[in-house]
């Protein structure tokens, strides 16, 4: 018998912001009691929310990164991505776009055009994973990963993930990482379970974006952005939902060097935040 892992605690994101004039996000780390989940740094959450049809796309306008990855995963309407190296795409519902700013990448994000025209429901998440230090000034890297390429592995009566990062059961997912890393995408039925293998050692996280599940028979996820922290012995891990939901599952392998961040720069040291600074101010990072 495999020793299951402990609920360390559930949190809930506190009240919405918006992050340019396009996403409403909830922010489920870093929180005041949840500062990091090592390697992943921020998780924002758009949850459904209807948009007018509109000529302009709204979004967020040029702006770098440098030192980790952003990941966008879309669940409903779409998003334009250009950047600085000249990689561009739309992540349509389904897609994900695994972005390695490294080195400094300067990008604009905004609702996809055919979705802005149209209107309608709008729900995305944006993940950041670290860098380790030895790969934060490598070179930009721009995953557009589709659906159809994203596995499906089934979990139990009435509940399936797609595996977009790492490997379950056997099954790889698409998304070329630095460190250790699975990313899950799953969807439960009301009544249906699910069982999971994570690693020993791997922080990780069962994020209910919607819907409503009880974790090891012990804790339960309700409403939207709500997440389970699990300890980082044991492995495995059971979903029971209570109604239709829409569950990310995040784990890795953590990163133990320090972390210094400023805004959309994520470095080892202060001294290294200030020439990312310096650097996007130069034109270093280039220009979308
Ligand atoms: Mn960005």
């Amino acid at each position: 018998m495999s020793e299951q892992k402990r609920v360390l605690g559930v949190h809930a994101a506190a009240s919405s912001h918006w992050v340019g004039d396009g996403f409403p996000v909830r922010t489920l780390f870093p929180a005041h009691d949840v500062a990091e989940l090592s390697p992943f740094l921020l998780l924002d959450y758009v949850g459904p929310t209807r948009f007018e049809p509109s000529n302009r796309p709204r979004g967020v306008e040029e702006h770098p990164h440098r030192g980790f990855e952003t990941v966008t995963i879309s669940y409903q309407g779409s998003v334009d991505h250009r950047d600085s190296s000249g990689n561009s795409g739309t992540i349509n519902p389904g897609d994900v776009q695994w972005m390695t700013a490294a080195s400094g990448v300067v990008h604009e994000e905004k609702h996809g055009k055919d979705f802005t025209a149209k209107g309608g429901d709008f729900e995305v998440v944006q993940l950041w994973v670290n860098l380790p230090a030895a790969d934060k000034m490598s070179k930009h890297r721009y995953q557009g990963i589709l659906s159809a390429d994203i596995p499906r592995v089934e979990l139990g009566t009435g509940a399936y993930t797609r595996v977009i990062a790492g490997e379950l059961n056997g099954v790889k997912g698409p998304a070329k990482t630095f460190t250790p890393v699975n990313v899950f995408d799953l969807r439960l039925e009301a009544g249906g379970t699910g069982k999971l293998i994570l690693p020993v050692g791997h922080n990780s996280a069962i994020v209910l974006l919607r819907g409503e599940i009880v974790v090891n028979r012990s804790s339960t996820l309700k409403g939207s952005a709500q997440m389970a922290l699990l300890s980082t012995f044991g492995e495995t891990v059971l979903m029971e939902a209570k109604a239709q939901s829409l569950v990310l599952v995040l784990s890795g392998e953590p990163i133990n060097e320090p972390v210094a961040s400023y805004g959309p720069f994520v470095m080892n040291t202060q001294a290294e935040i200030r020439q990312a600074a310096e650097d996007y101010r130069a034109g270093k990072m280039g220009r979308v």
